[in-house]
């Protein structure tokens, strides 16, 4: 009688225990805790006595009597709505890992569905591989360079590496990273369901068993997967992208990487470090597009010429044919007529990502995706159709294409759950750094030179400019690494930081003074008069910020303003 009233009654049913808070504070009265609660077990079964009515809208009052006390309690029903879950995320990348987090934090029940690997890309084909390569690769450039060496008084005599012992470096970490992140997941009361997903309404999704479930709101976090051009055949072995070489299956003697992004850069530096010869094939004018263009400059210096590496820019690659050799056909970027063809022992093709937004039940909501698959969004992150957005659906992580890092994506995640509870919230992507972990690396954050520029020239503002350099700091060049640069660009008269741009030692970690004084909309003024430690290489920032107040302080006193 108990159980068909409540079923019935269709109170789905978060319930408060008014009788004995203290020892149970709660019960739960839907279809699977109702046998179970503390109150209802067999052992101790209650029979519904009375039902005085409600406490307010959807909040029955529910009176039972303990067959075996005979003891009265009534338990007030809280109706929580009719969702399985607050919230459901579609990919556990760390996109889907931040908003589930910052959602259960904030007592909302979450659930993640993931149809591979908890962690996704960053984790277990992006950031942590990749970087767990380059911290092997730095070391055998280190330990390579004799002469290097032997100015610091240390005399190496003979160095081999372990192609599967770094590999499993990499994937051990990957395995790591990924446990880890699966139980914070599973400890902080996540339900983690291992399937594909998809939409089928606002407020439902469908599993691969053709299962629903239920959630008031829905996060898409699908992320990216590696884009290949037409007429490159990917082999996994002989030509393959960023996914395989993280393996490290076997190591070329020449490699063919198209595309000289952060990502083929990055596997440069881990290639030549191995003693790989490298083309780079690019179809913009310059290599190392992307960065702040004076600084593109100086890693074509530090990270290209030094190194066993020619390239063809103005170049796409327009065919590869796996095998030994790899055939590979180039055609110039502006004819397309073709202007080379290469035998190598393998191509990585690192020519971008593509949002992997297909299946994903968006045709129901008329929503179209944007620039290739991605789902369009507005600043909170709500899926747009048209110029509306779609109640209670979210999109996050390289899937919207707002910005395609993983600290973006974790952000966004957090953002896209404030805004589900009301609290407006916007991202600001200016302030989100960004880093390519070569040897040495290159950092940025805000806009680039040419960008400060527009933007100057459409407010009316000045520009101006502070650089500073690693051979005058001590700390680098205690380490024999004054290779490299930091710049910074602000408002001549407010002194707003709009942009800061590095390549030297530790750059990815230089950044972040940075990155948190643009969020801050921080002075360079006022930054100068922060102590920086010494020596470090933080040092090098602070430079930058002494030489801005020293040219406010010229024109201040400078004998044509008096
Ligand atoms: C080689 C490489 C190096 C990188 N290095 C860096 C770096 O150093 N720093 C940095 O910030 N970024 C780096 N990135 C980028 C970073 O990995 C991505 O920006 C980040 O992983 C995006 O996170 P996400 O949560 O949006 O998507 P993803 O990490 O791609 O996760 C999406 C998840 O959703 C799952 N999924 C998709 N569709 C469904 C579905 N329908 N149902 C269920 N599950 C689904 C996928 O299986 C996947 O696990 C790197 C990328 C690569 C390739």
């Amino acid at each position: 009688m108990v159980y068909s009233f409540v079923e019935s009654a269709s109170w789905s049913t978060f319930c408060h225990h008014t009788d004995c808070l203290q020892k149970h504070p709660c019960v739960l009265l839907n279809k699977q805790s109702l046998h179970g609660s503390k109150f209802l077990t067999k052992t101790r079964i209650s029979t519904l006595v009375a039902f005085p009515g409600f406490k307010t809208e959807n909040t029955p009052i529910l009176q039972f009597r303990s067959k075996k006390t005979q003891r009265q309690f009534t338990v007030v029903c809280e109706d929580k709505g009719k969702f399985d879950y607050d919230v459901a995320i579609i990919g556990a990348g760390v996109g889907g890992h931040g908003a589930a987090l910052h959602a259960v934090a904030n007592g909302l029940k979450t659930c993640i569905f993931e149809a591979h690997e908890i962690g996704g890309t960053c984790v277990n084909r992006g950031c942590v591989p990749s970087k767990a390569l380059l911290s092997s690769a730095r070391r055998i450039r280190e330990l390579r360079d004799r002469q290097h060496l032997r100015s610091l008084g240390v005399d190496v005599t003979d160095i081999s590496v372990d192609r599967q012992a770094v590999a499993d470096h990499a994937q051990g970490l990957a395995n790591r990273v990924q446990k880890n992140l699966g139980n914070s997941l599973k400890a902080l009361g996540v339900d983690v369901i291992h399937s594909r997903a998809k939409c089928k309404s606002s407020h439902v999704v469908e599993l691969a068993s053709g299962e629903t479930i239920s959630a008031k709101d829905i996060i898409l976090a699908p992320g990216s997967v590696p884009f290949v051009p037409r007429g490159i055949e990917i082999d996994n072995k002989t030509v393959f992208t960023s996914d395989d070489a993280l393996k490290l299956e076997w190591i070329p003697s020449w490699i063919a990487i198209v595309g000289s992004g952060y990502i083929g850069l990055e596997f440069s530096d881990v290639y030549s470090s191995l003693g790989t010869e490298i083309t780079f094939v690019e179809a913009l004018p310059n290599l190392i597009p992307g960065f702040d263009p004076e600084i593109s400059r100086v890693a074509h210096r530090l990270l290209v010429q030094s190194r066993p590496i020619d390239y063809y820019t103005r170049s796409l690659a327009t065919k590869a044919v796996p095998g030994k050799p790899v055939h590979l056909v180039l055609s110039d970027a502006d004819t397309k007529m073709t202007s080379r063809e290469l035998q190598v022992d393998a191509v990585l093709v690192a020519t971008g990502r593509k949002p992997n937004t297909e299946n994903l039940g968006l045709e129901i909501f008329g929503v179209e995706v944007v620039r290739g698959g991605f789902i369009p969004t507005n600043e909170y992150m709500q899926v747009m159709r048209g110029n509306e957005s779609i109640p209670h659906l979210y999109c996050i992580g390289d899937a919207n294409g707002k910005m395609m890092l993983a600290h973006a994506a974790s952000m966004q995640g957090i953002s896209a759950i404030e805004n589900i509870m009301g609290n407006r919230h916007v991202v600001n992507h200016r302030s989100i750094p960004a880093a390519c972990f070569t040897h040495p690396e290159i950092a940025y954050v805000g806009l680039t030179e040419p960008q400060a520029k527009e933007e100057a020239s459409q407010h009316g503002f000045k520009l101006e400019k502070s650089v500073a350099y690693f051979r005058a700091n001590s700390k680098a060049l205690a380490e024999m690494e004054g290779e490299g640069m930091a710049k910074i660009l602000y408002n001549e008269q407010t002194g707003e930081l709009l942009g800061c741009h590095v390549i030297g030692i530790h750059a990815s970690d230089l950044i972040q003074e940075a990155a948190n004084a643009i969020a801050n909309h921080s002075s360079v003024y006022d930054l100068s008069y922060c102590v920086h430690t010494h020596p470090t290489l933080s040092e090098v920032l602070d430079e930058t910020f002494k030489d801005a107040k020293r040219k406010s302080l010229s024109r201040k006193h400078s004998p044509s303003r008096i």
